[in-house]
């Protein structure tokens, strides 16, 4: 009884997937239905002409004929509009109150076939595996299902009434079963919408849990990985960096790479002349300005950055050494005194870098040069083999 107690609204975007997927499922039994009664009164048909050799002289089998027709005629109508609404507009709600159209035709007529039967031979079966068969497998909203198995029920009550007025029959065995049988079916069908509902629901829950799980992690991966001033890489994404580089190039003796540490000249008289608010946002320019050119960039200290190029050549890393200095130069960005425009210094070397030795190797050689670089006058480059300098 849980789930009847439940609040099912849902808000039209998950009421529509909830019928998009709802459509899916009870698309698969509806067709299969319909082609197994359509081929079954074709059926039939044919076989109470054949038994009356075409004539249907019996009464019977003119009333049974003109039933299974009626149910033929439904299936062949149900067909094309399902297709139509199926390949033409699309739309989920209209397909399943097809279904459930589709769903009460069988039922009349599996309740007319019933009374009819009665006549003959106290057959309810037709009638109970309909009303089965629709309660579990075709999606009928709790509205429609109460009327749609109370009208067929009513249909049996009014029919046996009638013949127990006109004393055809003693039918008060048959519509006992039949009422317990409507309301088993009925009490399916419900139990049926609202766990279907109920299940969407907690997927819906589940996926909603997972995507913020996912969100979370993703944001819990960007803060250890980057520099929450400037947004470049941090050295703990070096670190992860490094490990994968070393394992896919541990058997290439050539991993050649360029390594460049950039430093901010007189960073501190910067922050002395406009503050350190101005200083961090002096920073971040810089870091963006050099994020533009190539390599990978990573914040390796407070005012300096390191750029790793892998693959190459020796003058693609003068280069690159040079667009560095250049490019801070044009943002010409007012530093305070001896320079009148902020400038950076480029110590860089290339090798390989194989494993955490030789890369511990390139950066001692990169701050070496970097050293040689400051001492020399600022803004400019300096190669470690050649220690030559330019600016
Ligand atoms: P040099 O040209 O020799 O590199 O001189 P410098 O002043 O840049 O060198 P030094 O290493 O003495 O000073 C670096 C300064 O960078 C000191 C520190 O106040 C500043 N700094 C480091 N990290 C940050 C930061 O995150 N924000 C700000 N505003 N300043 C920083
Ligand atoms: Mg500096
Ligand atoms: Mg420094």
């Amino acid at each position: 009884m849980r789930f009847f107690k439940e609040d099912l609204t849902m808000p039209p975007d998950q009421e529509l997937l909830f019928l998009q997927q709802t459509q899916k499922r009870t698309n698969k039994y509806f067709w299969a239905a319909l082609i197994f009664v359509g081929i079954f009164q074709i059926y039939n048909i044919a076989f109470a002409l054949y038994y009356t050799d075409f004539q249907l002289h019996t009464h019977s089998s003119r009333v049974y004929t003109v039933l299974y027709l009626f149910m033929l005629a439904a299936c062949l109508i149900c067909a094309t509009l399902g297709l139509l609404w199926r390949h033409i507009k699309k739309q989920p709600s209209r397909l399943l109150t097809l279904y459930a159209v589709f769903a009460f035709v069988l039922l009349l007529w599996s309740a007319t076939l019933s009374l009819y039967d009665q006549r003959t031979s106290d057959n309810l079966s037709i009638y109970i595996s309909t009303s089965i068969y629709i309660a579990s497998l075709i999606y009928i909203r709790p509205r429609s299902a109460v009327s749609i198995f109370l009208l067929a029920q009513g249909m049996l009550f009014i029919g046996f009434i009638w013949m127990e007025l006109t004393g055809f029959k003693d039918t008060y065995g048959v519509f006992i079963n039949s009422f317990g049988f409507t309301i088993v079916s009925l009490f399916i069908s419900l139990y049926r919408y609202s766990s279907l509902r109920h299940d969407f629901k907690n997927h819906l829950e589940i996926e909603e849990k997972n995507r913020m799980i996912l969100e979370q992690s993703q944001k819990l991966s960007h803060i250890a990985n980057h520099d929450p001033l400037t947004g470049l890489w941090n050295r703990n994404y070096l670190e992860n960096w490094k490990e994968n580089f070393f394992q896919a190039n541990s058997a290439d003796s050539a991993a050649n790479v360029a390594v460049f540490i950039i430093d901010i000249d007189h960073f501190k008289l910067y922050n002395d002349a406009f503050g350190h608010v101005a200083g961090d946002e002096c920073l971040k320019r810089v870091a963006h300005t050099l994020q533009e050119l190539d390599g990978l960039l990573f914040r390796f200290g407070g005012e300096e950055f390191l750029c790793l190029l892998p693959g190459a050549t020796a003058s693609a890393a003068d280069q690159l050494a040079l667009q560095f200095c250049h490019s801070i130069e044009k943002q010409a960005i007012p530093a305070a005194s001896p320079a009148a425009r902020l400038t950076v210094s480029v110590g860089y070397t290339i090798g390989n870098m194989n494993n955490e030795l030789a890369f511990r190797q390139l950066l001692r050689e990169a701050d070496q040069a970097l050293y040689i670089a400051k001492d020399s006058g600022r803004n400019r480059t300096v190669k470690y083999a050649a220690q030559s300098v330019s600016s």
